[in-house]
């Protein structure tokens, strides 16, 4: 660690202030889960450190008018014991149930992880599912940008020196579903992950969805050639092998992987597409995938 300074933002417009008096030396700090990794392999050096932990007006979770809002401070240990997000995003609900651990998961934030836009980051393919809108706020105002356009690559968002992520937010979507793949149970980065929104009519044809996908590519990613697949089909067992083709014009796996090699990721991913939209459909919030 190399020439850190400190400071305490106990308000949201102080945080404001600090941030445009610092621009791009400052280093938010939320749960700090991500943050203190990156400093102890001194990715990160010479910032002042900014810590947003205190500030009361960023942390909730509330439903209004049919639209859920998630404050960016609002910890994941919260978000996997809350009713409003089980009942009106179990997509994201499943994502915060198979997050690291309890001791992270109670330190770690929706705002970190959003932010941080790791390729593998849990919470992102539920929030894209969602169509979720990622809010900002800086001393020139607020802005309000979707969270596909927000994320642009593996560590990389949109977001301006002086901005912080205030909420998220998203309207009301219980038909949506979320499954992870990791080498084991808890404390475990994603090997891969899929969610899915499906609308589906009485007779099941699928007349609207969406699914996005984590750990499969430099970034996360929409399943647009997946969705094609799925339009207009009946969810029955002869549509998945072409879902599973098309799925793979989706993504892009690394190799060589720390986690896993491409061709795995490539296989497992039609099948961790299908549960997703499953659960979607047919109303379970989530699970790991079993072996
Ligand atoms: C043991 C362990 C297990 C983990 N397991 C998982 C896992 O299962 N799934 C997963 O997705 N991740 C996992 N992670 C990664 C990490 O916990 C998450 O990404 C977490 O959500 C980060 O939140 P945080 O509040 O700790 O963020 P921080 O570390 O405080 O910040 C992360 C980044 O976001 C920025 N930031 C934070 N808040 C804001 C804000 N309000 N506005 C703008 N920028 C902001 C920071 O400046 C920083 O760049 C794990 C990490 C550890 C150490």
């Amino acid at each position: 660690m190399k020439n850190f300074d400190f400071r305490n933002a106990k308000t949201l417009k102080s945080a404001i202030k600090i941030l445009d008096e610092l621009q791009e030396n400052a280093l938010l700090v939320a749960g700090g889960t991500n943050v203190m990794v990156d400093i102890r392999a001194e990715k990160v050096n010479n910032r002042t450190l900014v810590n947003i932990r205190d500030i009361a007006e960023l942390k909730g979770i509330h439903f209004r008018h049919g639209e859920v809002s998630i404050g960016a401070m609002t910890t994941i240990a919260e978000m996997s014991v809350s009713n409003t997000l089980k009942k009106h995003a179990p997509a994201l609900f499943g994502a915060a149930c198979v997050f690291a651990d309890p001791s992270t998961n109670r330190l770690a934030t929706i705002g970190g992880n959003v932010g941080n836009a790791s390729a593998s980051g849990d919470t992102i393919p539920p929030l894209m599912v969602l169509d979720a809108t990622v809010h900002l706020v800086s001393a020139q105002g607020e802005r309000q940008v979707n969270i596909f356009d927000f994320i642009v690559k593996n560590g990389v968002t949109t977001r301006k020196p002086n901005e912080i992520i205030t909420k998220i937010t998203f309207k009301s979507q219980p038909k949506t579903g979320f499954i992870k793949l990791g080498p084991r149970k808890s404390m475990c980065i994603s090997i891969a992950t899929a969610a899915a929104y499906v609308d589906v009519d009485k007779s099941g044809i699928v007349n609207d969805c969406r699914i996005a996908m984590g750990g499969v590519a430099g970034v996360t990613v929409r399943g647009k050639h997946a969705e094609k697949a799925l339009m207009g089909k009946k969810l029955a067992d002869d549509i998945w092998e072409k879902v599973g083709e098309e799925v793979q014009k989706d993504i892009s796996p690394r190799d060589p992987s720390v986690r896993a090699a491409a061709s795995y990721r490539r296989a497992v991913v039609p099948v961790l597409v299908k549960r997703a939209v499953n659960l979607a459909a047919f109303g379970e919030c989530m699970g790991e995938v079993k072996k």
